[in-house]
């Protein structure tokens, strides 16, 4: 059975590796030699990562009844990010080596000790501020009028549409604003693969409350938040934990802070923050825009800035954080004694690219066609794969290194009885089943699944 040393570790090496060979992740323009800080998602990817984004957005708008949808532009108006503090505080710490070129962010090393790249000693730059918002210009003149910026969250969209919401739609606080959408930041060190990228998405939902109940909702939302990385996207719990903000880490305007952290493969790292913000951001932008922030009680009359807790995840780390947890390479011992080595993500089939793949034995006496014809009656139900290239143990590996959670093998049993095999991926034990009950046992097992 299964066993694992060190030689199995997962290592980030091995995810890139994994990624790039089975179309999950490429590195961007890289014909061209590559863009530090950018990927492109491939068809594995693309799949993965929508599965993780559709969870998210069901548990929140849909599984919540007090939280509603919201897609803001990438583009917004400059004063935004001036009344939200990044225009002056969104900042790193950067030194350079003045022997080498390379950049760092001088809180994430010594700077007494040599040059991490090339060993100089004593040759950093002095540290100074850099400002992590790309900018650009809008219309025709490039001139400071026209300066925009490339949104670093997706938060801010939230906070300016906070009363077109309230007066569209029937929402009473408390409620929730949800969000899915790409994030700009312009990283100095992006090392760790899509871990820190300079383009990224994030999930982010702003819960707007009664000054006075957010000690209530952010317990609440801090737990709701945990429970759907366990119960939802199928994260083991021993890979995931707590960091509470100390008062150096924590934002001048926040009561209380937290981040969920993965075990990644460099270590434990925030995946989600779950932040109670008080009612910063609103008063804010009431004071840059002019414009009345306030929230009118429809039974009491009382009006009111709410206070938010919020949650933002990123999508793209948590695309990071299912393929690292999924990950295994598995020694299997056959009867012989020899050793045997199964590379398998084992993906919730909640977030699996493939969930059924659908694999006839052989390519000749009718089995392809017959195989071909089931995937396709399956299709409106479940995203199918179908493989008739090269022995069928091969296949199973293949699907394997995908994380395809169920295959179903078409034989010439199946000519005579219409019966298949159904091959699960984590435990490899295979059925017997009829293929009218392919759809129902699929779901059931769907719903019962459990890592191991
Ligand atoms: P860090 O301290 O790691 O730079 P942060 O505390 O600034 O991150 P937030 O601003 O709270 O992060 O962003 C919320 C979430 O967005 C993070 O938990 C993370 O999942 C994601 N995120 C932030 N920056 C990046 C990035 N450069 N690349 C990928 N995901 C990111």
């Amino acid at each position: 059975m299964a066993e694992n040393n060190e030689k199995n570790k997962v290592t980030m090496d091995k995810i890139v590796s994994l990624c790039r060979r089975r179309g999950f992740i490429f590195q961007s323009s890289e014909i061209y030699g590559g863009l530090n800080g950018a990927y492109d998602y491939g068809p594995m990817g693309v799949r993965l990562k929508n599965n993780l984004r559709d969870l998210w957005w069901k548990e929140m708008t849909q599984l919540h009844d007090n939280i509603v949808g919201l897609d803001a532009s990438i583009l917004m108006h400059a004063k935004v990010w001036e009344a939200s503090g990044h225009v002056s505080n969104f900042t790193d710490p950067m030194v350079d080596c003045k022997q080498c070129k390379s950049r760092f962010r001088a809180d994430q090393i010594d700077l007494n000790a040599p040059c991490p790249v090339c060993g100089t000693r004593g040759s950093f730059t002095t540290p100074r501020n850099f400002n992590l918002m790309f900018q650009t210009h809008i219309g025709a003149n490039a001139d400071a009028a026209s300066t925009i910026y490339l949104r670093p969250e997706t938060a801010q969209g939230i906070y300016v549409d906070f009363k077109n919401v309230v007066s569209s739609s029937r929402v009473k606080i408390p409620f929730g604003i949800a969000q899915v959408g790409k994030s700009f930041r312009n990283e100095i060190t992006t090392k760790n693969f899509i871990f820190r990228s300079c383009e990224f998405e994030q999930m982010e939902m702003q819960f707007f409350c009664k000054p006075g109940t957010e000690d209530e909702w952010f317990p609440y939302w801090r737990e709701q938040r945990f429970n759907f990385y366990t119960d939802k996207v199928g994260i083991r719990k021993e890979a995931l934990r707590w960091h509470q903000h100390g008062p150096d880490e924590l934002a001048f305007y926040a009561k209380d802070a937290y981040d969920i952290q993965f075990y990644f493969p460099m270590g434990w790292q925030e995946l989600e923050g779950i932040h109670s913000r008080t009612d910063y951001d609103l008063t804010q932008h009431q004071k840059f825009s002019g414009k009345e922030m306030t929230y009118l009680d429809p039974e009491t009359n009382q009006k009111y800035i709410p206070y938010v807790v919020e949650t933002s995840a990123g999508l793209t780390r948590n695309v990071l954080m299912a393929l690292s947890d999924a990950y295994e390479e598995e020694v299997l011992k056959g009867e012989d004694g020899k050793e045997d080595v199964r590379t398998v993500l084992h993906f919730h089939p909640n977030v699996a690219p493939v969930m059924v793949a659908v694999l006839p034995l052989v390519k000749k006496d009718g089995l392809a066609e017959y195989a071909s014809d089931l995937e396709h009656s399956l299709r409106e139900e479940f995203v199918t794969d179908f493989d008739t290239s090269g022995a069928i143990g091969r296949r199973y590996r293949r699907q394997d290194e995908i994380g395809t959670p169920y295959c179903i093998t078409v034989d010439y049993d199946t000519l005579k009885d219409n019966t298949v095999t159904l091959r699960f991926r984590d435990s490899m034990e295979q059925m017997r089943i009829p293929v009218s009950e392919i759809e129902s046992t699929i779901k059931k097992a769907t719903k019962e699944y459990k890592r191991v």
